[in-house]
Formats: C-alpha cells, structure tokens, sequence
C-alpha cells in the first residue's frame, strides 16, 4: 500500500542523494553519515516514549468512559446511597489525571521537534565547517559544496519520514500480534463441527450424562445425570448457589462442559455449531440486559426481521401488555440508559418477549419471573403455556409457584441433582422441594391474613 510505496521512494532519493554526495566528496560525505545513526536514534526514542504515552491516554480515557457508564446506568444507588458529591469529585479527579497525562504527551511532541531540527542543524553546521575549509584550501568548488548541500538536504527529510514509518511500522506489529493471539484461538469442538448435517432440525431433546464442571477447582456440579424429551417442561430449584444457572450456561455453551456429558437431539453438543445451537435456544437470563433504545427494538433483538404484529404478539405473551398502554409511545417508549426507566418486573418481561420472539425450541427461563408477583406470575406462564407446545422449557425459579406445573422438577444441592419427580411425586418424598413448597404455601397464607 502507499505506506511501503512511500518508503521505498524515500529510500530510493536517500541512496541517489547518498551516492551523489559521495561523487562530490567523500570525506564530507562520510562526515554527514554520522548524523544518521543520531537522527534515527532520536526519532525512535522519541517515538516509543510517545507510542508508550498516547497508549497511556487511551487507556485512561477507556477508565473515564468505563466509569461514566457505571454511573449511568447505576444512578439509583448511587442516589439511595447520597454519592453524588463523592462520584462527581471521583470524576474531575479523573478529568485533572486525563488533563495532566495530555499536557505531558504534548510537552514530550514539542521537545521532538527543537531536538530533530538540532541535531540536523549541527549536522549542517559540521558539513559547512570542514566544508569551508575545503573551499578555502581550494581542494572544493563552491559549485560542488552547493550541489553538496542540495543532496544533504535531500537525504536528511526522507530519513526522518523513513524513522516515523518505522516506528508506525511496530505499532502496527504490536497491534498486530495482540489481535492474532486472539485470532489464533480455535475452539476446542471447531474440529468436530466439520461434516456437521444442517439439514437435520435437531430435536430439542436433552441428555445430560454424569455431568462434573468446575469453573477452577471446585466442582460446581458433580455427577449430574438428567434426561429430557422433547417438548418437556422441567423446574430446577435449589438454594443459592447449587448450580443452577451454570448448568444452564454450559446447555448454552457459554462455558464448555466436558466432551460427551451433554446431548441435545441425540448429538454430543460439542459437536453443534455454536451458531445452530445458539438459534435454537431462547435465552432469559437472571440478570436481565437491555440496550438503551425503544421496546420494541430490545424485543427485535431476538430476531431482527420480526414484524410490529410479531412483537406486539410476545410483549402481550410475556405480560408486558398492561404496562405498554401505560407508555406514552406503547412499544416505541425509549427506555434509559440499561433500561432504567423499566421496573424490574417490567425489565423482566421485556426479556422474555425477546427470547419468545426468536421462536425457540428450547425456551430457557433463569429466575425470569422474579421480580413479578404470583398472580402476574400465573398468568404470563399460563400465556406461554401456549408457545410451549412441541417446545422445551427449562424454568429455573426459588418459587414452587413457577414450577409446580411442570412436567418434571428438579431440585439441585451444592451441584448434585438430589431430587427428581413430579410436584406430587417431589411433596411424597418428604425432601428438599416439598419443605419448601410448605414455607412458601405458609407465607402466602400469611399474607392472605394480613
Ligand atoms: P442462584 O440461585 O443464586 O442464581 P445458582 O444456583 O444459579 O444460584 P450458580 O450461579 O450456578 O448458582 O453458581 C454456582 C457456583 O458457581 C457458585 O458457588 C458460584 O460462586 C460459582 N460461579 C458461578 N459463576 C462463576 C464463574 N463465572 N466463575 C467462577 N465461579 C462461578
Ligand atoms: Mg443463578
């Protein structure tokens, strides 16, 4: 490109003028020959330490902005907790840290330049001394030292440009080799999705075989075994902390279980292209994310091309219809930053409409009715009792009210699956899910009372 092109001219003039000057003279031209070591030396010295600053600016304005967003989006604490004063000194400190690095990388480009144009200008004074000297001892024309100084003047400008393409040259390399570290990072199951058959629809029928994952050494889930048909609704219950939510991330791949421990539609899911499995998935997680556009646009999320009937049709499925005729633009409402304009519960929702729209086969729901109460609850699971036919659902809930329907439940202990059955078959075992299918039916009488 024009970078090298640019170079290789530089280099062609630096040699023509170099042999020019030789012709001339050669001991005046070995003389000036000594500046280039000191030039080049400059310009990368320099160079680096202004590489090594901007560097440095760059990733403190990365802080600033890193910051800005945290206090955006975590407003409401930072009121609830008074921090205003506190966040807004933090971030002149941070505005005075940002102006100071700026004021040294400037102070350091203006001391480049008077350098570079002294060491060139001493060059000129030392060729112009010894220069002289040969004009006045007649060994020198005063032709030859003009000409002399043309082909000097025309070697030193492209042996500066040649430094900064140089040192553009390495921090081009520099970039280069962090982005190929990541580049050069092939999925371990890559491999085994070559020959993968997309013209199969995969089942959405799960199997998970002596399941053991640790995220560093403590196994998380230890000797899971569970099996799931297709169409299947199944509840996972447990305290905090049991699991529940990694299971779900190694179903999604966000985390690689081991090779053969998981199988959906009868394949090893090592083996599913991330981007198959992915499209048949319909993900709420726990903490629920939205971008800071319309509602409609965070439900078209999930499926870009998705009609206004469409997505009115899951915002109504997910329960969102009440709240959106509350809305002065309905599904059009621009949410704040992350959403912070949304109730929890209607956050929540919003997020479910986004995974129903992609139509998944498998629908997953961790703690996704959290934040709404058990009638809003009933009835948005009544709702999506509808979208469920011929799809699997995996809800995950620390309330029996979102699970008890289920075809299966499933209760999870420190990452062993300790209990499996129905709501009957889980209250006749006397365990875990029916002591706590007590509380909560306690509580609630509690509060009928009250
Ligand atoms: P909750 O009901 O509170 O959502 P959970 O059952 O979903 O809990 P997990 O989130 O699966 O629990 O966490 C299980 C264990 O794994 C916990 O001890 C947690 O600290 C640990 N853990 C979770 N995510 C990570 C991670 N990314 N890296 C390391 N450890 C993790
Ligand atoms: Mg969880």
């Amino acid at each position: 490109g024009p970078p090298v092109m640019h170079s290789f001219s530089s280099l062609l003039v630096v040699g023509g003028a170099f042999f020019m000057m030789l012709r001339i003279n050669q001991g005046l031209a070995l003389i000036a020959l000594l500046a280039v070591p000191i030039v080049a030396g400059a310009v990368a010295h320099f160079g680096e330490k202004i590489h090594d600053k901007s560097k440095d600016i760059q990733d403190y304005f990365g802080d600033i902005s890193a910051r800005v967003q945290e206090n955006l989006s975590g407003v409401r604490v930072i009121r609830a907790f008074t921090q205003e004063e506190n966040e807004t000194r933090l971030f002149h400190r941070m505005n005075e840290e940002f102006v100071k690095r700026n004021r040294s990388l400037i102070r350091l480009t203006a001391t480049f330049y008077p350098v570079l144009h002294g060491v060139i200008g001493m060059m000129f004074v030392i060729v112009f001394y010894f220069g002289g000297r040969r004009m006045l001892a007649g060994s020198m024309t005063v032709g030859s030292f003009v000409a002399f100084n043309f082909y000097l003047g025309r070697m030193i400008w492209p042996l500066i440009a040649l430094g900064w393409v140089i040192n553009l040259f390495q921090r081009g390399m520099a970039s280069m080799r962090r982005l190929s570290e990541v580049w050069d990072i092939t999925p371990p199951a890559e491999a085994a999705e070559e020959g993968y058959d997309r013209s199969v629809p995969l089942e959405p029928e799960i199997v998970i075989s002596h399941l053991t994952f640790a995220y560093t050494n403590h196994d998380v889930l230890k000797d899971v075994s569970l099996q799931i048909a297709a169409g299947q609704t199944v509840g996972i219950v447990g305290r905090t902390g049991s699991g529940k939510s990694t299971l779900l991330a190694l179903l999604s791949r966000y985390f690689s279980a081991p090779a053969g421990t998981i199988f959906i539609g009868g394949r090893p899911l090592e083996s599913i292209p991330l981007y198959d499995l992915r499209e048949m998935i319909g993900m709420v997680p726990q903490e629920t994310f939205l971008f800071s556009e319309t509602i409609s646009e965070n439900i078209r999320f999930g499926k870009a091309v998705a009609s206004m009937e469409e997505v009115n049709r899951v915002a109504r499925l997910a329960g969102l219809g009440d709240d959106l005729t509350g809305f002065t633009d309905g599904l059009e409402t621009v949410i704040g930053e992350r959403g912070i304009t949304l109730s929890g519960g209607q956050k929540q929702r919003t997020a479910i409409a986004r995974a129903i729209v992609r139509d998944p086969a498998i629908l997953i729901l961790d703690d996704a009715l959290s934040a709404v109460d058990t009638s809003t609850e009933e009835r948005i699971l009544g709702a999506l009792r509808d979208v469920r036919r011929g799809r699997t659902v995996l809800i995950v809930s620390h309330r029996v009210s979102s699970v008890k329907d289920a075809d299966m439940i499933v209760v999870l202990d420190e990452g062993r699956l300790v209990e499996q059955g129905t709501h009957e078959e889980l209250i006749a075992r006397d365990g875990y899910y029916a002591g706590l299918y007590r509380r909560q039916t306690l509580e609630e009488e509690i509060a009928e009372i009250a």
